[in-house]
């Protein structure tokens, strides 16, 4: 039989990445009506437990499944002390865009060489199993932060995140390619590998 999830996400993006990790032991659970979570925890792992609570608690009454799945990712540079880290998605402030983060990032890195500009991707993972039990996996890819864009695909920041392993920006990489690699995939890879297990 299949293992039924619920992934506390609307972002359709994510939901077909996640689905392609998972693969067809697995059946996803779509919300037609979504809460508006307000992520304000001080690391992803709060953050993603938080979300993964509030879904259960609202959909453990209507659905038999057998958990549910919440992430939460990030950027971390060094030399800034981890930031952006949980604040990526607003670190340039509210409503920002994806370019306005990466030329705030670029600015905070301005005359920093290269060598000290090491940064990594991070994703928690938090799975609420359905007698309540929860568990967290992650995932992380290391790299740098270039002095300016590069490459047209993915999102967020990664135009100036350099993969030394490929030489390549993660936004030069094919969606395929970056899912081989990225530390989402890690981190649902190794969710998966605790979903199959119980
Ligand atoms: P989320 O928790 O997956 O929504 O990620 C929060 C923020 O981190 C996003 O809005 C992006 O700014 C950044 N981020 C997370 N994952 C990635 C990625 O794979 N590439 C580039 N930016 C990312």
């Amino acid at each position: 039989m299949k293992n039924r999830i619920i992934l506390a996400t609307q972002n359709k993006d994510k939901i077909r990445e996640i689905k392609k990790i998972l693969g067809n032991k697995f059946k996803i659970i779509e919300l037609k009506k979504h809460p508006n979570i307000v992520e304000n925890g001080k690391t992803l792992e709060e953050n993603a437990i938080k979300k993964a609570k509030i879904i259960f608690n609202i959909t453990r009454k209507n659905f038999k499944a057998d958990a549910v799945l919440a992430d939460d990712s990030g950027l971390e540079v060094d030399i800034l002390g981890g930031k952006p880290g949980v604040y990526s998605a607003r670190f340039a402030g509210k409503n920002c865009t994806y370019t306005d983060n990466n030329i705030k990032l670029l600015k905070f890195l301005k005359n920093v060489p290269y060598k000290k500009r090491r940064a990594r991707f991070r994703t928690v993972v938090a799975i609420i199993f359905n007698n309540g039990r929860i568990k967290t996996t992650e995932g992380r890819i290391s790299g740098y932060i270039i002095t300016e864009p590069k490459g047209i695909r993915g999102f967020g920041y990664d135009p100036v995140f350099y993969y030394p392993k490929l030489k390549k920006t993660l936004a030069q990489l094919t969606a395929a390619g970056k899912n081989k690699i990225s530390h989402r995939a890690i981190a649902f890879k190794k969710a998966k590998r605790l979903l199959l297990k119980t």
